[in-house]
């Protein structure tokens, strides 16, 4: 008998404890798939209070995502109560916490443990949170996340500062902002929403530009009562739109920024070029608007409004470099002070921190600080060999950019299911990849890499510390055909 997935489910021999550790949207996901795949033996281990991941933990103003919410939704729990084609921060996050709730996630969840350490000793990882609480299970998913570490800039005079401070990750929702004096500093995604969100509320708005981003216009209707009550009594409708918006992505974005000189890329370009042209009038503020680099190079930045709101009276884009922060805003290279109440730090996350400061610690002692010495590395994003048994979503080198999260994790969990079901059935104790298909996987990853749009010609966080973009480098259908079945010969087999 096959399931939905066309997976042959295993006749259990041997009940599996699992840990869980992250209680955000794959966290969630991995719980919800245990359960209908007949494994009950689990823990979720969130160290906040509540799940929700980086929704509950990014609440700036304008906080959205960036792909059409009705493809950023769970493929087996659509949404028809989406307000907008791409929906606030707040009600992602409700989403996120009703799910959980509904398949009684609260109750299986172990919130304000931070996992610090997980060892493989005699078959089974042995994990110990920072309480002090201590716990054993066979298999581990790792659900800790991938936009999740704030980076704090490296510029002097930041603890000088008079005002109020704080990561884009770290509102402070008691500073008070109307009327105030804001500078931002980061011109990504998070930036440019945090300026459309705020520049009619404030007195003065700064924005510190170190790179022009190309801007995407893309209108963000909400849907009306009458959209949404048909969603609701036709949840066939949903399953379309997911699959429909899903295709539009894969083809119109996700396959386009792989091969920089397809067409789709070149539209792209186009549209965000066009935007720039007809949206910005003076020709001084426009140049400085214009990026020295092709678009998408850089995650893709969408918003119908920036161009508006950077070209307001009270808004001014600083591009001389900071020079430092004193206590009464940040000095430019040109010696100008720009005088703030609050600064806003929009400057992303340490995407190649992963699991860590977690230790893992592998086969033989082995531990994941030494297998990662020189930059993270698995197999598929999701197994890491000597590690057995010890599974990640949204990992290292996996698909990110423009498209849905949720699909990417959904597709590798069904994918640990498979390998799950050759521990439950006894066909093998541990499971891992192993080194050489690890090695060779990431040799042609690297290589594939090297003729996508990321390497041409831009800094951002897909590259590391070689300029290599860490992810996917290959159409997202490749993607989908990988996870529909482990690779036999890659994975290493023990018991
Ligand atoms: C501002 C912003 C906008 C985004 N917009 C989009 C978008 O439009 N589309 C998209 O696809 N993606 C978007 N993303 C990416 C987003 O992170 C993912 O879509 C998704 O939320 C990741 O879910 P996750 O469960 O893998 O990780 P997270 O949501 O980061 O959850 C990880 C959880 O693990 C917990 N945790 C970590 N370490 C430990 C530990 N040692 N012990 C216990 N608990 C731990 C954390 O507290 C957290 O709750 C966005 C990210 C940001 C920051």
């Amino acid at each position: 008998m096959e399931t939905e997935e066309g997976r042959t489910p295993a006749t259990t021999k041997r009940d599996l404890r699992f840990a869980i550790i992250g209680a955000g949207m794959a966290g969630i996901l991995s719980a919800i798939r245990l359960e209908e795949n007949g494994f009950h033996d689990y823990t979720l281990y969130e160290k906040a209070d509540r799940a929700g991941g980086t929704w509950r933990e990014n609440t700036y103003p304008g906080v959205a995502c960036d792909v059409p919410s009705h493809l950023y939704s769970y493929s087996f729990a659509p949404n028809p109560e989406w307000s907008h084609r791409f929906s606030p921060g707040d009600e992602i996050e409700a989403y996120f916490e009703r799910i959980a709730r509904e398949h009684g996630l609260e109750a299986r969840t172990r919130f304000g443990e931070e996992i610090e350490r997980c060892e493989f000793v005699d078959g089974r990882w042995h994990l110990r949170a920072k309480s002090g609480l201590t716990d054993e299970a066979d298999v581990v998913i790792a659900a800790t996340g991938v936009l999740h570490h704030p980076a704090i800039p490296d510029i002097e005079g930041l603890e000088d500062f008079g005002g109020a401070l704080f990561h884009s990750a770290r509102w402070d929702h008691g500073v008070a902002l109307d009327g105030q004096r804001i500078g931002v500093i980061g011109t990504g995604s998070t930036g440019v929403q945090i300026v459309s969100a705020l520049v009619s509320r404030v007195r003065k708005l700064s924005l510190f530009q170190r790179t022009a981003q190309w801007i995407m216009p893309q209108e963000n209707p909400p849907y009306s009562e009458q959209e949404k009550a048909g969603f609701r009594a036709h949840p066939e409708e949903l399953q379309r739109l997911h699959a429909d918006i899903s295709k539009l992505f894969a083809e119109g974005f996700a396959n386009a920024v792989v091969d920089a000189d397809s067409p789709q890329m070149k539209a792209i370009e186009e549209a965000c070029r066009d935007n720039l042209e007809r949206s910005v009038t003076d020709p001084v503020l426009r140049e400085k608007l214009r990026p020295n680099y092709r678009a998408a190079c850089k995650r893709l930045v969408i918003s119908p409004d920036f161009y508006d709101a950077i070209q307001s009276p009270n808004a001014e884009l600083v591009t001389e470099s900071i020079e430092r922060v004193e206590a009464g805003g940040v000095r430019t290279s040109d010696g100008r002070l720009h005088e703030l109440d609050v600064l806003v730090m929009a400057t992303g996350f340490r995407a190649d921190r992963f699991m860590r400061p977690m230790q893992v610690v592998g086969r033989g002692g082995r531990s994941l600080d030494e297998a990662w010495a020189e930059r993270p590395v698995a197999y598929l994003s999701i197994s890491i060999p000597h590690f057995p048994n010890f599974f990640m979503l949204n990992g290292p080198n996996g698909p990110v950019g423009n498209f849905s999260l949720i699909e990417v994790a959904e597709l590798q969990f069904d994918y640990i299911l498979q390998l799950v079901d050759e521990l439950a059935s006894g066909a093998c104790r541990e499971v891992c990849a192993s080194e050489e298909a690890t090695r060779a996987f990431d040799a042609e990853r690297v290589e594939a890499a090297r003729k996508t749009v990321w390497t041409t010609g831009c800094h951002s966080w897909y590259l590391d510390d070689r300029g290599i973009p860490a992810t996917w480098p290959w159409p997202f259908d490749r993607f989908r055909e990988e996870m529909a079945r482990p690779r036999p010969e890659a994975f290493e087999r023990l018991g």
